[in-house]
């Protein structure tokens, strides 16, 4: 039976073990996925980032004197920076609410038969919802990025630009449990080719019904479309939030409807794996809190 007084050891022993493998950690918040450390928004520019934000990706760590420090300030749950950490962790999803499509692990037997290949077995954990966190080696030379939805319905993955929560963190009281421990396998070149074609998620995003759109309101929304769809996990509510916010103020110059703008970016926010309600409910503060604080063009 685990003692409360074990569990900032436990997370200790969790954060030392992945920079054993050689993958550099950064904390999450205690019982949580965001990062505790501070976003760019609102960056002091002291300390470590007094020459500019350093953000969590650089942050992330493998020294053991360092780890060992942080982690003795608080319970926190232990994030591993994909990209840095040269892993691909293929996420498979359970169900969302309100949703008939497959598990991601189902979605993922389905594409591998598909295309005649064996379920690679690999480094293995079951995250705190149920879903799985499969772990490959990212190949030599080949930058991948985050993807949501790029591999089926509910299949996720983890690269350049993300994060996952690593085995022993505890989210929501449930733990991230490591359910098979050989090393994690090379990435297969299948599944390798799948990854770096640049194609985008199946749903093509809705043409935005424009006024008078200017060109850097459209170039404008397209972009933020794709910062919320490559969101992590931990991430993706906070860039709805952030992206949808920037994109106010051509609501309130009148290049875009409100109508356009919240239509993008809750195909957006769905496409990185958020439910309809968190969407809606997200892009709407966002824009009441935008355009409350707009300006008019010239004052910019
Ligand atoms: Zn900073």
């Amino acid at each position: 039976m685990t003692q409360p007084d074990d569990k900032p050891r436990a997370l200790l022993a969790a954060a030392l073990a992945a920079a054993e493998r050689g993958w550099p950690v950064f904390p999450l918040r205690p019982g949580g996925k965001p990062p505790a450390l501070h976003g760019e928004a609102r960056c002091p520019r002291t300390g470590i980032c007094a020459r500019g934000h350093v953000k969590w990706q650089e942050r992330a760590t493998t020294d053991p004197a360092r780890i060992t420090a942080c982690w003795q300030a608080a319970p926190f749950n232990v994030g591993v920076a994909t990209g840095p950490a040269g892993l691909v962790v293929i996420d498979l999803d359970v169900t969302k609410d309100e949703s008939d499509a497959p598990a991601g692990a189902a979605t993922f037997q389905a594409l591998c038969e598909r295309t005649g290949q064996p379920v690679p077995a690999t480094f293995t954990l079951r995250t705190a919802s149920g879903g799985e966190h499969r772990y490959f080696t990212a190949p030599d030379g080949l930058r991948l990025s985050n993807t949501a939805g790029k591999l089926g319905e509910n299949i996720d993955t983890r690269a350049w630009g993300g994060y996952v929560v690593a085995a022993g963190s505890i989210v929501h009281g449930r733990a991230y449990a490591l359910t098979d421990d050989r090393e994690p396998a090379p990435l297969p070149g299948w599944l390798a080719a799948l990854l770096r074609q640049d194609t985008r998620p199946a749903a093509a995003p809705p043409a935005p019904v424009v006024r008078s759109a200017s060109r850097a309101a459209l170039a404008a929304l397209e972009r933020e479309q794709r910062v919320v769809v490559a969101a992590s996990e931990g991430e993706r509510n906070h860039a709805l939030n952030l992206s949808a916010f920037k994109l106010g103020r051509f609501i309130a110059w009148g290049d875009l409807t409100r109508d356009a703008v919240e239509e993008a970016f809750q195909w957006a926010g769905e496409s990185a794996g958020l439910t309809a309600a968190e969407c809606r409910a997200t892009i709407r503060s966002a824009l009441d809190a935008s355009l409350r604080k707009a300006r008019p063009r010239e004052a910019l």
